[in-house]
C-alpha cells in the first residue's frame, strides 16, 4: 500500500484512498501508523465491509476501532457508513458514505440531503448504474448539496459520472493505479483521467460530448475527439455513453438529457445499435435530406437548433413544441445528421485517386448489408456505380438492393468475375479475428478492396489483395473521415485531421491483452 501510494503521488493524485477491508488481516498500531506517517499525499482511510460491496467480513467493533485508530494516526480523512451510528464516528474529518449495490436508491435525494445536513466534511453517494440516467442522478445529487460531495455510478453505465465528476464541483472521484487494479466496477485509470479525458482541465463551463453504443468500451471515439479538443484548445470533454438496445432505452436516456440544460452537451456520435434509433429521436425534419434517405444518424447536434433559433425570433412552429416527451423537446435541441456516407465515398475515392463522379458506371461488390453497408450503398448508388450488395442473409440484401435500386446475392456468390471494386462491410477480419476473410479468393478483374475495418490497420484481406495487385484502401481512413466531419458538425471549426488520424492509428498499433489474438 505504501508503494502504491508513492506510484499514485508520481502520476498526479491529489489523495489516496487506503482500502484496509482489501488487506487479509487486521494491521496491528505499529503497521497503521507506518502507512499514514508522512504521507506524500493525502490519506483516505476505508474499511468497507461486505455488507456495503467492501471486503470486512469481521466484527462492526474491530472495524471501527480500526477506523478511530487510523483517525488518531492522522488520516486526512476517515470513511465511514451512513448506517454508522454518531457516537461511533472516529476522531477526523469523516467522509459520510452510502453505498447501494443494487441500483440508484429510490430515497436517494433524502440520503443527501441526511447527509448533507450531519457534521461530517465530505457526503459520498456510491450506486450501481442500471442505465446511463442514473450517471445523470449522479449529478443531480452534487449539484443539491451544500457540502462537498462525491456521487458515482458504477458500472460501464455510469463511467460518465466519474469523469464529469470535477466539471459538477464534486470533492473527487476515484481512479484506479492501473487497469487491473480497480477498487470499483468502471473506475478509469489516472492516466485515462489524465490523458485521455484531460481532468485537470476539465471545469463548471466544460462542454460535453460522448459516444453512445452498446458495446462502446473499446470504441476509440473517446480518443480521437478529445484529442481533437485538446489540439483545438477546446474546452470540451467527450466521453462513453452505454446505452443497451432498443428505442426505449435510447429515448430515456435522451429525454433525461434534454431535461438537463446545465449539463452543456453539445454533441452525441452514435453507433451500433442505436443509429435508427437516433433517426427517429431526432426526427426526419431535424435532418438533411441524405440522412433521411440513409434511415439512420451517426452525428447529433445538441443545442437550440434551428426551431430554437426561431424561437428566439418569435417565429417557432407551434406544431413540434406541442408534442411534449423526447420528441417535442427534440425538435427544438437536436440536429441530425450521417457522416459515414462522405467518411466512406472520399475513403474510397481519394485512395483511388478519382472525384466522386468518377464512380459512375463502376461495378462495386459490397460484402455486408448492415449499417455501414447502408451508408456506402446509398453513396455508391447516388454517383450512380452499378453496386451489387452480397450478404449472408439475402433478405436483407434483397431489401437494401430494393430501397437503393441496385443488385442482390448470397455472400458465397461474393465477388463476380464483373467486379471491379470489393468493399468490405462486414466484421469479417476484425480484431481480435485477424486472420479471417470474407474472400477466399481474389478475381482478377479486381482492381480495387476498400475494407471499412479499422482494427486491425491492415485486414487479412487488404493483404490478400495487395498481393493479388490491387488498389487497397483501409477503413482507418472512413473513420478519421467520420470523426473529421462530426467535429466540424458540432463546432463549425476545421477539425485537425493530422492529430486525430495518428491518434487512432497509435491507439491501434497499442498491444492489447486478448485470450484470441
Ligand atoms: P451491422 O449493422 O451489425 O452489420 C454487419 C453486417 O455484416 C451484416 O450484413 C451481417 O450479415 C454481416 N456479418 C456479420 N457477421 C458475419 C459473418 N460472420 N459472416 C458473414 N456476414 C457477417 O454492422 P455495421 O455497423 O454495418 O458494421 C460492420 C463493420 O463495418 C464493422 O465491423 C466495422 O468494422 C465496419 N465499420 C467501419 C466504419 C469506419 O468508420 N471505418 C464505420 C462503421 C462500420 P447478416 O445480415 O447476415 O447478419
Amino acid at each position: 500500500m505504501r508503494r502504491d501510494m508513492m506510484a499514485a503521488a508520481r502520476a498526479g493524485a491529489d489523495a489516496v484512498e487506503c482500502r484496509l477491508d482489501f488487506l487479509a488481516e487486521i494491521p496491528p498500531r505499529g503497521q497503521l501508523q507506518m502507512l499514514l506517517s508522512d504521507p506524500p499525499v493525502e490519506v483516505i482511510v476505508t474499511c468497507r465491509p461486505t455488507r456495503e460491496g467492501g471486503r470486512f467480513a469481521g466484527e462492526e467493533s474491530r472495524r471501527l476501532e480500526l477506523l478511530r485508530l487510523a483517525g488518531e494516526l492522522g488520516a486526512a480523512f476517515v470513511d465511514v457508513e451512513f448506517d454508522v451510528p454518531r457516537r461511533s464516528w472516529p476522531k477526523a474529518q469523516v467522509i459520510l458514505s452510502h453505498h447501494d449495490l443494487e441500483g440508484c436508491p429510490r430515497e436517494a435525494d433524502s440520503i443527501a440531503a441526511r447527509m448533507d445536513a450531519s457534521p461530517a466534511a465530505v457526503n459520498k453517494l456510491a450506486f450501481t448504474a442500471r442505465g446511463p440516467e442514473d450517471a445523470l442522478r449522479a449529478f443531480d445529487l452534487i449539484r443539491a448539496c451544500r457540502k462537498p460531495t462525491m456521487a458515482l455510478a458504477m458500472e460501464e453505465h455510469g463511467v460518465m459520472s466519474r469523469i464529469l465528476a470535477r466539471k459538477f464541483g464534486a470533492f473527487g472521484t476515484f481512479a484506479s493505479l492501473s487497469e487491473g487494479a480497480r477498487s470499483a466496477p468502471g473506475q478509469p485509470t489516472i492516466e485515462q483521467f489524465r490523458k485521455l479525458y484531460r481532468w485537470d482541465s476539465i471545469g463548471a463551463g466544460t462542454a460535453v460530448y460522448g459516444v453512445i453504443g452498446c458495446p462502446v468500451a473499446h470504441s476509440l471515439s473517446p480518443a480521437i475527439h478529445n484529442a481533437a479538443f485538446a489540439a483545438t484548445g477546446m474546452d470540451a470533454v467527450y466521453v462513453p455513453l452505454r446505452i443497451e438496445p432498443g428505442s426505449e432505452s435510447f429515448n430515456r436516456f435522451m429525454d433525461a438529457l434534454l431535461e438537463r440544460p446545465w449539463m452543456d452537451w453539445r454533441g452525441l456520435s452514435v453507433t451500433i445499435p442505436h443509429k435508427e434509433n437516433a433517426l427517429a429521436c431526432v426526427g426526419a425534419e431535424n435532418c438533411d435530406e441524405l440522412t433521411r434517405r440513409i434511415g439512420a444518424v451517426n452525428t447529433i447536434a445538441v443545442g437550440p437548433g434551428r426551431h430554437g433559433l426561431l424561437a428566439r425570433m418569435g417565429l417557432a412552429r407551434v406544431g413540434p413544441a406541442r408534442m411534449g416527451g423526447v420528441r417535442g423537446r427534440a425538435a427544438s435541441a437536436l440536429r441530425g445528421c450521417n457522416t459515414d456516407y462522405a467518411a466512406a465515398i472520399d475513403a474510397l475515392c481519394s485512395g483511388m485517386g478519382i472525384p466522386r463522379e468518377g464512380l459512375r458506371g463502376r461495378r462495386v461488390a459490397v460484402l455486408g448489408a448492415g449499417g455501414a453497408a447502408r451508408a456506402t450503398v446509398a453513396a455508391l448508388t447516388h454517383y450512380r456505380a452499378a453496386v451489387t450488395i452480397y450478404n449472408r442473409t439475402v433478405e436483407r440484401a434483397q431489401r437494401l438492393a430494393g430501397e437503393f435500386t441496385c443488385s442482390a446475392a448470397p455472400i458465397d456468390k461474393a465477388p463476380q468475375s464483373t467486379d471491379e471494386i470489393i468493399i468490405n462491410c462486414t466484421p469479417i477480419g476484425m480484431h481480435p479475428h485477424i486472420d479471417a476473410t470474407p474472400l477466399e479468393r481474389i478475381p482478377r478483374t479486381v482492381k480495387v478492396v476498400f475494407d471499412t475495418i479499422y482494427d486491425p490497420l491492415e485486414t487479412r484481406l487488404l493483404r490478400d489483395a495487395a498481393c493479388a495487385g490491387c488498389l487497397t484502401v483501409r477503413g482507418l481512413d472512413m473513420f478519421v473521415n467520420q470523426a473529421v466531419a462530426q467535429f466540424e458538425f458540432w463546432t463549425g471549426l476545421p477539425a485537425p485531421r493530422d492529430v486525430m488520424r495518428r491518434v487512432v492509428s497509435e491507439s491501434i498499433a497499442l498491444p492489447r491483452q486478448t485470450a484470441n489474438p
